[in-house]
């Protein structure tokens, strides 16, 4: 990160912004206290993504500061694959990901002459990652012991390098803690804000059904960040280390259609159904595809096709090489013997 993002300004403190209520409202905390801060929002391949130019707009009112968004990279699904400190109720690996974001906060807090980051953590507010023990570990394990500003539960935890240094009063921090949100709304309205996006439907690993997907992604070797993007759509099939992606709509081919043309690589494949509508269909496989397997994901695309009649063409490409199958439409066992 650090030698392809420049930044001009010189700042107190980096928020690790997420948008939702309680990173708004630790960051105007700080903001109103006098203290210049960068926010960022990392952008998360599993969390709602890039913020609007008008939502940006209203961030910079609302949390009184800059925002900018800095993507992560490749170590980021290298903890999804396999976190050292486990995953929570599904595909979440929560300790992990915290410690992802505070030691990225830190780079950038480095190259911009922060003194610290700030969090919107609250004591006690989600079950596994936010209790008091797991934030004290959190804290000892992240490298930046001290570094670590929450500002709005701060008075619920050990006083930081920051505090103790004079950088910061003690005083101006709230001890919030809890999974009630009355004391987050009344902070609210005191610094004026009306709307805010909410946090709810936010991390996808937390889902369940999602969580499928993923844990698919990674026992077959195709987490990588085409896959990213193809885990969120489709019909999703896992037959040994090859995943098919079936649209299931026009919306979804047309996304499909558009991240195969940006990300033609490899190891990833593409498939469409010639001379009648169907769906467009996206395979990733880590290693070179058999003619028997590409016949199989041919037949159960044109499974999907109910116009061909159970018998069509696709034309198949992978690696810049376009090939046309004729295939009969894979059965319902199939179908479902594969089905994630
Ligand atoms: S819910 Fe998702 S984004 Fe939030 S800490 Fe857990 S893994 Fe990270």
């Amino acid at each position: 990160m650090g030698s392809s993002v420049r930044f001009e300004r010189r700042y107190g403190f980096v928020s690790l912004f997420s948008g939702g209520l309680d990173s708004i409202l630790a960051t105007r905390l700080m903001s109103e206290a006098g203290y210049s801060i960068l926010a960022v929002k990392m952008l998360l391949p599993f969390y709602p993504g890039r913020f609007s130019r008008e939502v940006k707009r209203y961030f910079h009112e609302a949390a009184g500061c800059e925002v900018v968004e800095l993507p992560v990279g490749e170590d980021y699904l290298e903890l999804v694959r396999s976190p050292s400190f486990g995953y929570g109720k599904n595909a979440n690996p929560c300790l992990d990901c915290r410690l992802y974001l505070y030691r990225k906060g830190w780079e950038v807090a480095k190259l911009v002459g922060a003194r610290g980051i700030i969090t919107g953590e609250v004591v006690g507010q989600r079950p596994f990652s936010q209790r008091r023990d797991a934030l004290i570990f959190l804290d000892k394990r992240s490298g930046i012991q001290g570094r670590i500003l929450r500002p709005l539960t701060a008075k619920n935890l050990p006083e930081t390098e920051l505090e103790k240094s004079g950088f910061v009063k003690r005083e101006t921090l709230l001890d919030i803690r809890g999974r009630g949100r009355a004391r987050q709304f009344e902070l609210a309205k005191k610094f004026g804000i009306k709307e805010f996006i909410s946090p709810a439907g936010g991390c996808l690993l937390t889902d369940p059904g999602f969580a499928r997907r993923v844990f698919a992604l990674i026992e077959s070797g195709n987490l990588h960040f085409p896959a990213t993007d193809i885990v969120k759509f489709g019909r999703m099939f896992k037959i040994n280390n090859v995943i098919l992606s079936v649209a299931r709509d026009k919306t979804e081919s047309d996304e499909l259609d558009s991240i195969y043309s940006l990300e033609n690589v490899e190891n990833i494949g593409h498939i469409e159904c010639l001379r009648c509508a169907g769906p467009s269909a996206v395979f990733l496989a880590p290693s070179e595809v058999s003619e028997e397997m590409l016949e199989l994901l041919s037949s159960m695309v044109v499974r999907f096709s109910p116009k061909l009649g159970g018998r069509g063409e696709v034309l198949l490409s992978i690696g810049g090489r376009d090939k046309i199958i004729s295939a009969v439409a894979a059965d319902d066992a199939t179908i479902e013997r594969y089905r994630v």
